[in-house]
């Protein structure tokens, strides 16, 4: 197999697989033989928004089972952190104040998990062994035996309405690009905190600024942004009740990602089924 890190300029037509995060537009015409567009990351719709990506590529997704468990960590972490009032107990620390906070009852505290897939999954069943009530948003319904599942479009503001914290950990599709928008906000609980790993695009940032500043929501915890690295000039990094991280909630490990990328060459030349191959049509 012959490796390049860069493409020539113009035509590459050796090029069979690519393994990458995002393909430009206009990338098919210099990829004439291209047959796999593998994404280094869960998501694939670095790839997918290649508009003329032909339909007969096979793209393929990262899946690695420490993902859920490092998307959980970091899960836990935002919601605790609020929960528990990290805040205002190293406030207190700083001024050398002994005020003990009340221990507020998990049990009647609501975190919704949209999206239970490779990541949610881990994440729900982790905060649900937290103590915490647990409800889950996905495309399709079936049932779990630790939390409700709540299925289809026409559910969302019942699944919203009794979210304390909400989590986004769906894919970013045609569906689910800006679904969590004003309309959105104004049918979730008062005062839930939203917490968004999924990607940016899913959640209208001007939206959210607007719905805390309203406080319908209380605040928010956001790793993915419509523009990444998030911008100076942007009111997120300077909002009092938004904690900004850097796109770094989870991240696939290298082997089991390259070993997926290298099987995956050896079945296309046998012509065996690929593995993590993505639905062109649901877009994820
Ligand atoms: P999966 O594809 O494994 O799971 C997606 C889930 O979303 C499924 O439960 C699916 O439902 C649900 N879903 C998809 N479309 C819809 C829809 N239209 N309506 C309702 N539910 C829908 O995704 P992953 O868990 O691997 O990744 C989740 C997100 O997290 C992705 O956006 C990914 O890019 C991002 N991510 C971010 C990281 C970071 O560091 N910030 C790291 C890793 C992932 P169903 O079960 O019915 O199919």
């Amino acid at each position: 197999m012959k490796i390049v890190t860069e493409l020539a300029p113009g035509v590459n037509d050796d090029v069979t697989a690519v393994f990458t995060f995002k393909l430009p537009n206009g990338i098919a015409a210099r990829l004439p033989n291209l047959r796999l567009a593998a994404s280094v990351g869960a998501g694939a719709d670095g790839i997918l928004s290649a508009s003329d990506l032909p339909a007969s590529v096979h793209v393929t997704r990262a899946c690695d089972d420490g993902l859920g468990l490092s998307m959980a960590q970091y899960v836990v972490l935002q919601v605790l952190r609020v929960f528990r009032d990290l805040p205002t107990l190293e406030r207190q620390h700083a001024s050398g104040e002994w005020i003990r906070l009340p221990i507020r009852d998990a049990t009647k505290c609501t975190v919704g998990i949209m999206g239970v897939g490779q990541t949610g999954s881990v994440v729900a069943r982790t905060v649900a062994s937290l103590g915490f009530r647990v409800v889950g948003w996905t495309r399709t319904a079936r049932d779990e035996s630790d939390f409700k599942i709540y299925s289809g479009r026409e559910t969302l503001p019942e699944f919203l309405g009794q979210c304390d914290f909400l989590v986004c950990l769906l894919p970013l599709t045609d569906s689910t690009r800006g679904l969590l928008n004003r309309s959105m906000f104004a049918t979730v609980r008062k005062g839930c905190y939203v917490i968004n790993a999924a990607r940016g695009g899913i959640v209208v940032e001007d939206d959210l600024l607007a719905a805390i500043d309203n406080e319908e929501l209380s605040g928010a915890a956001v790793d993915v942004f419509d523009q990444e690295p998030l911008p100076q000039s942007s009111p997120f990094w300077r909002h009092p009740k938004i904690l900004v991280t850097p796109h770094s909630a989870a991240q696939p490990a290298v082997e089991p990602v390259v070993d997926q990328f290298i099987e995956n060459m050896r079945r296309l030349s046998t012509g065996e089924p690929l593995m993590h191959v993505l639905n062109r049509d649901l877009g994820y």
